[in-house]
């Protein structure tokens, strides 16, 4: 019923759009539409559509920097909760890992450094001010939640790749998934306290997708060690 299908292929990077997502889209702008009028119902499809340009803008940074260092791209794929690229032949490197994570939250930081600076030029409360200033604080978001060190947003990709020299492939995965359930387990307290439990729901969230971290052939935990 929800199949992907694909949009374009910018920079030799086929895009396929999720129907859940078309369907997800169309109800919230329908109902904001009819609950709150046209003008905030536009506002809330613009909104929508630059967050998910940026979330595009990220796959495409871990897509091409992926590229360069010699992994085959099948596609990025823009669903609900966000995009995913989908690679294939990644080197066997944690090097390699370390820069295909890193260039996703990079991407953000850097699109962040330059709205807010174009805002700052303007320096004047226009429509174009406010959604460069809305444009820089998604894209800071983006990069922030993705640099978090827990599986499997980048930021835990990343502690493995530093780790994996030292501790080996399966050592630094089985460490990385417990420093993933530490930080998801601080943040979820701290967001409690902060009377925010839905962020807290999104950290369990993400201690449960990352329990198995793709990235490796073999199931990290009851893998014989040295396998
Ligand atoms: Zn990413």
């Amino acid at each position: 019923m929800f199949r992907s299908f694909a949009i374009g292929a910018p920079f030799g990077v086929c895009v396929r759009i999720q129907g859940l997502f078309v369907a997800f889209f169309a109800l919230l702008f329908g109902y904001t539409l009819v609950a709150d009028g046209w003008r905030d119902g536009l506002w809330f499809g613009f909104v929508f559509g630059a967050a998910f340009t940026f979330v595009w803008i990220h796959e495409m940074a871990h897509a091409l920097v992926a590229r360069r260092l010699g992994a085959t791209v099948v596609d990025v794929t823009i669903w609900p909760l966000g995009g995913m690229a989908r690679l294939e032949d990644v080197p066997d490197s944690a090097r390699v890992e370390a820069w295909i994570a890193a260039a996703g939250p990079a991407a953000n930081a850097i699109a962040a450094g330059v709205a807010f600076g174009l805002a700052a030029l303007i320096d004047a409360p226009t429509a174009l001010g406010g959604a460069l200033y809305l444009a820089g604080w998604i894209n800071a978001l983006l990069a922030t939640f993705n640099a978090v060190p827990a599986f499997p947003l980048d930021g835990g990709r990343l502690v493995r790749a530093a780790l994996t020299p030292r501790l080996g492939l399966h050592r630094a995965t089985i460490v990385s998934i417990w420093i993933s359930r530490v930080v998801c387990l601080a943040l979820a307290i701290a967001a409690v306290a902060a009377g925010l439990p839905f962020l807290a729901l999104i950290a369990v969230a993400i201690v449960v997708i990352g329990a198995r971290p793709d990235g490796l052939d073999d199931d990290p935990i009851s893998d014989d060690e040295g396998a």
